[in-house]
């Protein structure tokens, strides 16, 4: 397979001056949803102070519910693009859509396949067809194996800008809202040629716990992290409980940095 560290050397998927792969962590973060331009705006500004790289923001979002906010799509596309160039920021965001890969091109930098459309082969396919980086998180129900088998659909395609990120599976367990499995990550790092990040907000669904699990994920290997923040964490319109504040954010971040050097 195409993933598999036999078949070359481990891939460094390039962003902006940024590389996903290298020893730098790189830390993706922002509100699980784009909610309107100066809330956006007031959240990203925070964020570059605070050191992060790359901002993220959900305009297609895939709720569990049908009667929830779903996203502001090409109007928080164009929010989110805009923020990002007004602070130097690449930008992730979720396309759940094939019909929507063409216009999104326009204003993200890493395409988000979201835990849901991980068995969407058909989007795969279509995004492997392109030159742009992909975030492929894992499906909640996935093994490892097939996370893997989707991230060879994106690649043998052509595309090999693949970033894996593990936001928790499901089990027994309910007191957390997935488990975050950080097995897969040292397998990925033994094993495979892609870069692998955590994010630990979906992983535990709780925000008190994002800081521990963060520095989990690092000691377990990852390349970065995605984690979502907002201003003003209890407003945030989805999944807000899991979502920090921008003071815990610059705390993990420090903390991240000190694990950098003795790793
Ligand atoms: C998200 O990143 O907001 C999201 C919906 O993630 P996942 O697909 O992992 O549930
Ligand atoms: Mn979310």
């Amino acid at each position: 397979l195409l993933v598999d560290k036999k078949s070359g050397e481990d891939i460094k998927v390039k962003v902006g001056d940024f590389s996903i792969g290298d020893n730098e962590k790189i830390i993706i973060s922002g509100p699980c949803s784009v909610e309107n331009y100066e809330t956006m705006a007031q959240i990203t500004k925070e964020l570059k102070n605070a050191g992060v790289h790359m901002l993220r923001g959900g305009a297609f979002k895939p709720r569990t519910s049908p009667y929830d906010f779903q996203g502001l799509e090409f109007q928080g596309l164009k929010i989110l693009k805009q923020v990002g160039n007004e602070f130097s920021m690449p930008v992730v965001s979720e396309i759940m859509d094939t019909k929507d890969l063409d216009e999104a091109l326009k204003y993200i930098d890493v395409i988000q396949i979201g835990s849901r459309n991980m068995y969407n082969y058909s989007l795969l396919k279509e995004v492997g067809k392109l030159k742009v980086p992909v975030l492929l998180k894992r499906g909640m129900s996935a093994t490892i194996a097939e996370w893997l088998y989707a991230a060879e659909y994106i690649m043998v395609e052509g595309n090999t800008n693949v970033i894996l990120c593990e936001r928790g599976i499901r089990t027994f367990e309910t007191y957390t809202r997935n488990t975050l499995d950080l097995n897969a990550i040292a397998v990925i790092r033994k094993k495979y040629r892609l870069p692998v990040i955590v994010d630990p907000s979906h992983g535990t669904g709780h925000r008190e716990l994002v800081e521990h699990m963060s520095m989990a994920a690092i000691a377990a290997g990852a390349h970065g992290l995605i984690i979502e923040s907002h201003i003003e964490p209890e407003k945030a319109i989805s999944d807000s409980k899991q979502t920090i504040s921008i003071e815990s954010l610059e705390r993990i971040i420090k903390k991240v940095k000190k694990l950098e050097e003795i790793l």
